[in-house]
């Protein structure tokens, strides 16, 4: 698994007085792309092989996915959307997650000019274990909130369906344990809805179905705005085809209607796509192609 080791010219993105940094922890081909994407047919596949590969899927035929957080820096506050998979975490059905220790996440953090104590929210876009390992990390053997100072933003449905399914078996969601419920134990959480307007340049939007209450957030004003997408969307073979699902979906059927409707929403503004999951550079507008949608770069 490697990691970029330089983050490409597009970045930082500048809106006025906002900037937008990624943080990224790990890029590599994580998943083989048929089990990722189940409904997705080797016909299909081949039918697109040829501007997937090498970029978006490896010759292994595995989705290359970038595993990475976003820091907004605003004039008052320094915002972290998403928190990467962690250090220390048992993952054991995620080899390549499992028991992390690296200092990728802090040197990038660092290469956005920030440390631990600078971060005063974090956002988390929906409580999956690739998005919420930096929530916390290890201290005398105890989970602790790594960022001290930072109040952490959920939405009350997507932390009541988790807090649920971890009651029920823990050992099925190791991550809630480790990285959400010591969030709330320490009384750092922010409990919001997935329509929350945290002020008028930074915004949730609800984009339900790959988890229950999932939401992306939009940062800026209107005609210089970005919207970082999170899960709504793993690989543009989603923006292709909005209909493909992916394996850990709550909804794919929603995560489908979803993408339809925020990229038709946006397929005809500047506003630029942080698309979480994308390899690097993870960022373009959204413009129609065929009965789908692409994603072109910053500058065309
Ligand atoms: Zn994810």
């Amino acid at each position: 698994m490697n990691s970029p080791t330089t983050v490409p010219a597009t970045w930082p993105i500048a809106l006025k007085d906002i900037t937008i940094h990624p943080v990224v922890e790990q890029q590599g081909g994580f998943f083989e792309v048929f089990g990722f994407f189940p409904s997705l047919t080797k016909e299909l596949f081949d039918a697109n092989r040829s501007w997937l590969q090498p970029t978006f899927v490896d010759p292994d035929n595995r989705l290359v996915l970038c595993i990475q957080s976003f820091v907004i820096k605003t004039p008052h506050h320094n915002i972290l959307i998403d928190a990467c998979v962690g250090n220390h975490k048992p993952r054991p059905t995620r080899p390549f997650w499992n028991m992390m220790n690296s200092d990728r996440f802090e040197r990038a953090l660092g290469a956005a000019g920030l440390g631990v104590n600078d971060i005063d929210y974090v956002m988390c876009t929906h409580l999956h274990g690739d998005h919420v390992g930096w929530n916390t990390r290890l201290e005398n053997g105890r989970w602790v909130p790594t960022f001290p100072k930072a109040r952490y933003i959920m939405s009350d449905r997507e932390l009541e369906h988790w807090t649920a399914r971890e009651k029920e078996n823990p050992a099925s969601v190791p991550w809630i344990t480790d990285s959400v419920l010591p969030i709330v134990a320490a009384k750092r959480e922010q409990i919001v809805k997935s329509d929350f307007a945290f002020n008028e340049q930074v915004r949730l939007i609800p984009t339900p179905g790959h988890t229950i209450d999932h939401f992306s957030v939009l940062v800026g004003r209107s005609g210089e705005d970005a919207l970082i997408t999170g899960d709504m969307i793993h690989s543009p073979l989603q923006g292709k085809y909005p209909e493909i699902g992916m394996m850990a979906d709550y909804d794919s059927k929603q995560a489908g209607l979803t993408r339809r409707k925020i990229f038709d929403r946006f397929c005809e503004e500047p506003t630029l796509m942080c698309a979480t999951h994308f390899p690097m550079p993870s960022t373009g507008r959204v413009r129609r192609w065929g009965d789908g949608y692409k994603f072109v770069a910053a500058g065309s």
